[in-house]
């Protein structure tokens, strides 16, 4: 079967069901190149991070693209121009950023002498602008804003598939095409291990809490929807597997810690290796702000992939858009610090970037909040509560 009418049928319906056969076929946990269950979980050298608020080298807001029925991933024709819309990834736009890629590539229906545009140079942009590449497609990226000063930079940088990606009540319709996209994702990623720069690595996590892990009550966050727990549910056998770290062996001072292996995206590098790899296969890169629908219709190419993010929602008027605001903030590089921590009941997490270590501040109120106004404080903050799980280690 034609690959791209395969990829339109199991886009459409039924994708699990149907990809039996396929190159980019749903993996077994046997086919996995990483057994996630044979990753060491033994503790690590764990080196104090250096957690001072005069340590902190930048601070940075964006906001989620969330739509409560997941990503738009659509073909539309606008006047002679088929527009293929790409965007509305919420908080998990590096993580699915192959398989939308994969998904919104198969929708273009044209011979491979037809140039293609792609609108959007953040993480869901390049991705989509390679994988058209690699169909056979000549392409050209037009943006406004190109790495390092995307939102999709803003980032934290870790495996998180279903981080606000749809809400609980649209996630049955969603849940096959979610499921396609992680997978695909997922494989693609364990390919780009152990590159020079490490754009994407494995790392330690532990995951701290003030109650028992059964008491935390799903994913619920204050002020915002409930959202689906796909990772439990559909790639249970992808799952790192995390392990209850024992009263013994906790090295801090919260009761309640899991250990888990997880996936990180180390942003400046990993970008860096993308908009290299869309350069040597000929691609270009060309400055356009786009103000309406009607701009669409001023491109050269007949197809043209809209990969504008929360750009979208102006561009198009899309109210189904959502902003879901995100502060971050980076800590001078510790190479020595080869693990991270969440700890979601203080709502501070940190991440090992190779290119700082990203400490993530979650806010209640962050839900339908447009403000791109940093506050120095809540970094701040977030810093502070982070000396303080480190002051009370035991060493
Ligand atoms: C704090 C925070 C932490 C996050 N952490 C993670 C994480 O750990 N893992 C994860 O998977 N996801 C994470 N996300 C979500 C992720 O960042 C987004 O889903 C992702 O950035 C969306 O990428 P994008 O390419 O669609 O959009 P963008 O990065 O916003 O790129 C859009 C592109 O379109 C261009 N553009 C927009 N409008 C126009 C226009 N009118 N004309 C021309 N060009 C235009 C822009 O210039 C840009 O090039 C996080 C988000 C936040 C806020």
């Amino acid at each position: 079967m034609h690959r791209r009418r395969f990829l339109q049928g199991a886009a459409g319906s039924g994708i699990a069901a149907t990809l039996g056969g396929c190159v980019t076929a749903k993996p077994s946990s046997s086919q996995l190149p990483l057994s996630p269950a044979s990753l060491p979980l033994s503790l690590p050298e764990m080196a104090p991070i250096n957690a001072y608020p005069d340590r902190i080298i930048s601070t940075n807001v964006c906001t989620r693209p969330f739509r409560a029925t997941g990503p738009r991933i659509e073909t539309e024709t606008v006047g002679k121009k088929t527009l293929i819309h790409n965007y509305g990834h919420g908080g998990s736009g590096w993580s699915l950023s192959w398989g939308t890629a994969a998904l919104a590539e198969s929708l273009i229906n044209a011979d491979k002498q037809t140039p293609v545009a792609v609108v959007g140079c953040g993480a869901v942009g390049l991705t989509t602008a390679i994988q058209c590449q690699r169909a056979g497609y000549k392409v050209t990226i037009y943006a406004k804003e190109q790495p390092p000063y995307v939102r999709s930079s803003y980032a934290s940088g870790i495996w998180s598939p279903d981080s606000r990606i749809v809400t609980l009540a649209n996630a049955q319709p969603f849940a096959e095409r979610w499921q396609w996209m992680a997978r695909m994702s997922y494989l693609r990623f364990q390919t780009l291990l152990g590159l020079t720069g490490n754009p994407v690595e494995w790392t330690t996590m532990f995951r701290l809490a003030d109650k028992p892990f059964d008491d935390h009550g799903g994913h619920n966050i204050p002020g915002e929807p409930a959202y689906p727990n796909y990772r439990k549910e559909l790639l249970s056998d992808l799952n790192p597997k995390a392990r209850d770290v024992s009263p013994s062996q906790n090295p801090f001072a919260t009761p309640h810690v899991r250990q888990f292996p997880l996936l990180m995206f180390n942003i400046s590098a990993y970008s860096q290796y993308l908009l290299d790899l869309f350069y040597r296969s000929g691609g270009q890169i060309i400055d356009r702000t786009l103000t309406s629908m009607a701009d669409f219709q001023q491109f050269d190419e007949s197809v043209i992939v809209n990969c504008t993010g929360y750009g979208a929602k102006a561009l198009l008027n899309d109210d189904t858009i959502i902003p879901v605001r995100g502060q971050t903030c980076k800590l001078m590089p510790q190479p020595e610090v080869k693990y991270g921590i969440q700890y979601f009941d203080r709502h501070t997490s940190v991440y090992p970037r190779r290119d700082g270590l990203l400490v993530q501040a979650g806010a209640e109120g962050d839900f339908n909040n447009p403000l791109a106004n940093i506050d120095p404080q809540e970094s701040i903050k977030a810093v502070e509560q982070l000396a303080a799980i480190m002051a009370e280690m035991k060493r």
